[in-house]
């Protein structure tokens, strides 16, 4: 029977054979392509698997449902954000594409309606942060611009358990090497001022108690780090990592 629905084969053909007009190319389906992988490289994918928040990564059929939903890559229009691809790359192992993706990968905002249409059951949300952690803890990726505004703003909020924003900018455009236009530092800062949050350096408003628990929080992060290292020595004992 020849295929009638021609608007559902999207794929781009390579080659063409129908033999009494039925499609036998085998490339008709997307879903169907990737069935023969000649350079599989499972070391991703195993560790990903072997993290508690990783394990249903193998329940992924690459159906792209999580990126269609997902708000980032639709609504934000960041199109470089691609859960399903991202799990892919895990899933086949092409290490060096994933790499492109080390920043870029921690911009998920946890909305978690990629799991919630999911229809295999993965937990994306907790996949995608199991990848990045595991290209985070491998390295050799360069500290982006994102990275460095992560770190500025834990500091800043570590400090006093509440954001001094104009610090926080302050400190940030220095770090880039940038002065902020006056005329933006101004409406800045007249936006700062409605919502009484002006209040900067020593004056800045502290959280009551902060000194005890910013310091339980300050020894879990230096923890979360330690293992964080760990782990990048273990993927990196059994040969993982950039290559
Ligand atoms: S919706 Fe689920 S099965 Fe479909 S691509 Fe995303 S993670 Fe994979
Ligand atoms: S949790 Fe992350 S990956 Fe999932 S839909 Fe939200 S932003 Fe996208």
């Amino acid at each position: 029977m020849p295929i009638v629905e021609k608007s559902l084969v999207t794929v781009d053909r390579t080659e063409h054979l129908e033999i009494e007009g039925i499609d036998v190319s085998g490339d008709w389906n997307s879903f169907l392509r990737s069935r023969v992988q000649v350079d599989l490289d499972v070391r991703v994918l195993d560790w990903v698997r072997s993290q508690p928040q990783g394990d249903t990564i193998s329940r992924c059929w690459q159906c792209g449902t999580c990126t269609a939903g997902c708000c980032l890559h639709t609504d934000y229009g960041l199109t470089d954000f691609n859960p399903r691809y991202f799990i892919y790359l895990a899933q086949v192992g092409y290490e060096e594409e994933l790499r492109k993706y080390s920043s870029t990968i921690w911009r998920c905002v946890s909305c978690n309606k990629c799991v919630e249409r999911c229809p295999k059951g993965v937990k994306v949300e907790e996949v995608v942060h199991t990848i990045g952690s595991y290209l985070e803890a491998t390295g050799g990726a360069p500290e982006s611009p994102a990275d460095r505004f992560d770190r500025a703003y834990t500091e800043n909020l570590l400090r006093r358990g509440i954001l001094d924003e104009a610090d926080l900018f302050r400190t940030y455009e220095r770090g880039e090497g940038r002065t902020m236009p006056a005329r933006e530092m101004l409406r800045m800062g007249l936006t700062l001022l409605r919502s009484g949050r002006l209040r900067t350096g020593p004056l800045a408003h502290r959280t009551r108690g902060w000194r005890r628990f910013g310091a339980v929080l300050r020894a879990k992060l230096e923890e979360d780090e330690r293992r964080r290292r760990e782990s990048a020595g273990a993927v990196a004992r059994a040969g993982g990592g950039p290559r």
